[in-house]
C-alpha cells in the first residue's frame, strides 16, 4: 500500500478518519454534557469538522471570557458536577451526579445549566441572569430565546455560543456566573 501515491494517500485518509473517530467518541463523554450528542452539525468521519476551528475563539476578544468559556464546555470548573466526579465516598465507589448538589438552592446537581439557566438560590446570580436575558432581548427583539434557555438550554446555548454577537455576550456571563461558583474543598 505504500509503494504509490495513491497507496500512501489511503493510509493518509485512514489515519485522518480514525484520529477524527477517536476524537468524535471521546466527546461523547457523560463527563462532557455540553458537548456530547448532536447538538453541533458535527460529521465523526472527517477530521476537518471534529477539528474544525470553533467560532467563539474568533468572536470571543477577552481572553478571560474565552478562557471561561473553554473551561465550562471542557468540564474543568469549580462546580460541584465536575469537582464531586474528582472524589469518591470512604468507600471508594464514585459519587453519582445527583448526589452532587447546589450549594445554593436543594437541586440535586450542581451541573453547567443548572447553574448558568436554572439556579434561583443566589440573588446576584438572579440579577446577573436578569441583565444576560435583556441583552438577548436587545439582540433578537424578542423574548423567544429567553424562553428556550429554560425549555431547551442546551440547544440556546449553543446557538448563542456559535452567534456572531451573543458570543462575546455569552462569554461574559459564563465568566461572571463561574466566578459565583468558587471552588470549595469538598
Ligand atoms: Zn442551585
Amino acid at each position: 500500500m505504500l509503494r504509490s501515491v495513491d497507496g500512501i494517500k489511503k493510509v493518509i485518509e485512514a489515519v485522518e478518519t480514525s484520529c477524527a473517530r477517536y476524537l468524535y467518541d471521546g466527546l461523547q463523554s457523560s463527563r462532557l454534557p455540553l458537548l456530547a450528542g448532536d447538538v453541533r452539525p458535527i460529521d465523526p468521519s472527517t477530521i476537518e469538522s471534529v477539528s474544525a476551528l470553533r467560532k467563539y475563539l474568533v468572536s470571543v476578544k477577552v481572553p478571560a471570557h474565552r478562557n471561561a468559556l473553554s473551561l465550562l464546555l471542557n468540564a474543568d470548573h469549580s462546580l460541584a458536577v465536575e469537582q464531586y466526579r474528582r472524589k469518591r465516598y470512604r468507600d471508594g465507589s464514585i459519587i453519582p451526579a445527583n448526589n452532587r448538589p447546589c450549594r445554593y438552592c436543594p437541586a440535586s446537581t450542581e451541573s453547567e445549566l443548572h447553574a448558568l439557566f436554572e439556579c434561583s438560590g443566589l440573588e446576584s446570580l438572579v440579577q446577573r441572569r436578569g441583565d444576560f436575558y435583556q441583552r438577548v432581548v436587545d439582540v433578537f427583539g424578542s423574548e423567544r430565546l429567553v424562553e428556550r434557555c429554560s425549555s431547551d438550554p442546551l440547544i440556546t446555548f449553543h446557538y448563542f455560543l456559535d452567534h456572531d454577537d451573543m458570543g462575546p455576550i455569552l462569554a461574559k456571563f459564563v465568566y461572571d456566573i463561574l466566578a459565583m461558583f468558587p471552588l470549595q474543598l469538598v
